[in-house]
């Protein structure tokens, strides 16, 4: 099928929910994707940071056939070995507790909310449960998700929203400590990814999280984006020196598979018993395989994360021209520009460069953090002859 045949089936049949780019994507190899037409495209966007180890890994393919022909799904009402193996590594990585498998990321940020609930009724009783999240966050798009979300523009046309959601400016300290006592979490992204790619200040995230345990408000980290190496270290988090109580996770952590989750700490062990909480996907054999390979291959490249991201970053700041300045950490970097993000993502495509936009004024890149040296030189001619 060409894309024309292909577009006419989307628009009969596809909820007009996203705004697409004129292509077809038929193929992907490394960092690399292929169109219908059979050209050739170096993909800075990772499919919105999910292929982490890029398309098509041999090992990856390996692990999800394999396992493909074994067994890939049972229902959450039995052991299998993937989840097993996959939430011991997890653990150990984000040096929390006991974790929960979804399938996506609006669906982890809802279990951390559901377990700051239980918690806080559990020790305070009723009435305490409001969550405090940043004006600019991007949390998912359910209706409690959208509610936690902190932009006024997500939340039209959907009311009533899941009420107990406040939303406080990054920074302001004092905006924080103004709040009421019915709070009973904070849930921060360490860089504000959709928002803009903003990172938060490590003076900011050091006093948020000393004001949490004055209080015995709970701290969490959205580490949907942010995670499972896109900033550097495994998690976000890490780069600001936090301990948080809980965080979810999902887009990269299974290299393209549906997957999902929410780590708790210690202080939060005992809040889910039996029934619960639940999804009859999260967590079966096939994604977790999938997850166990992913975060093997990241293992091997997570040490070069954060010069990558340098080298990528010092090529666009010399840039000049369209280029005002950079944000980010690691390979989750926002170009800021002079004029509209979204045509320069639109002539990066037709240049043979896929990439993203973050809020108002950036072209977002998300490499797959098995990026090449090469490739970022190959990715910096293309957006310097797009942007200087
Ligand atoms: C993408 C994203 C989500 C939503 O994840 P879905 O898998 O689309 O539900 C939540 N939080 C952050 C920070 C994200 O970047």
């Amino acid at each position: 099928m060409d894309l024309t045949q292909i577009k006419t089936l989307y628009g009969a049949h596809i909820l007009p929910t996203y705004g697409r780019q004129e292509v077809c994507f038929v193929r992907g190899e490394g960092s690399y994707l292929f169109d219908s037409a059979g050209r050739r495209y170096l993909d800075f966007s990772s499919g919105l940071g999910v292929n982490s180890v890029g398309h098509a890994h041999p090992d990856w393919v390996k692990a999800v056939a394999g396992q493909a022909g074994t067994l890939v799904h049972t229902s959450n009402l039995y052991y299998t070995e993937p989840g097993g193996l996959l939430a011991q590594k997890l653990c150990e990585l984000s040096g929390l507790d006991a974790l929960f498998f979804s399938n996506s990321g609006a669906e982890a940020n809802e279990g951390l909310i559901k377990a700051a609930r239980k918690y806080s009724e559990d020790t305070y009783g009723p009435g305490r449960h409001t969550v405090v999240t940043l004006n600019r966050s991007f949390h998912g798009r359910t209706h409690t998700t959208l509610a936690a979300t902190g932009q006024d523009a997500f939340h039209q046309y959907f009311q009533p929203l899941t009420p107990g959601f406040v939303h406080v400016d990054a920074g302001d300290i004092d905006a924080l400590k103004a709040l009421g006592n019915d709070i009973c979490a904070v849930l921060l992204e360490a860089v504000q990814g959709e928002g803009g790619v903003y990172p938060l200040e490590r003076d900011y995230v050091q006093a948020v999280a000393a004001l949490c345990a004055e209080r015995d408000w709970l701290l969490f980290f959205d580490e949907v984006q942010t995670g499972i190496g896109r900033c550097g270290p495994w998690f976000g988090y890490q780069t600001l020196g936090a301990e948080p109580d809980g965080v979810s996770f999902a887009k990269g952590v299974a290299g393209g598979f549906p997957l999902g989750g929410f780590i708790l700490g210690q202080k939060l062990r005992g809040v889910f018993t039996p029934g619960l909480h639940g999804s009859t996907f999260g967590g079966n054999p096939l994604a977790c395989a999938a997850g166990l390979a992913t975060l093997e291959i990241l293992s091997g490249v997570i040490s070069d994360v954060e010069r990558k991201g340098r080298l990528l970053r010092d090529g666009l700041e010399a840039i000049g021209g369209k280029v005002r300045g950079t944000r980010g950490r690691g390979l989750m970097i926002g170009i800021i520009v002079d004029g509209d993000p979204k045509a320069y993502m639109q002539t990066l495509l037709g240049h043979g460069l896929v990439c993203l936009t973050a809020g108002a004024d950036a072209v977002r890149l998300l490499p797959p953090l098995t990026v090449s040296d090469a490739e970022i030189r190959e990715g910096l001619a293309i957006l310097r002859e797009v942007l200087s």
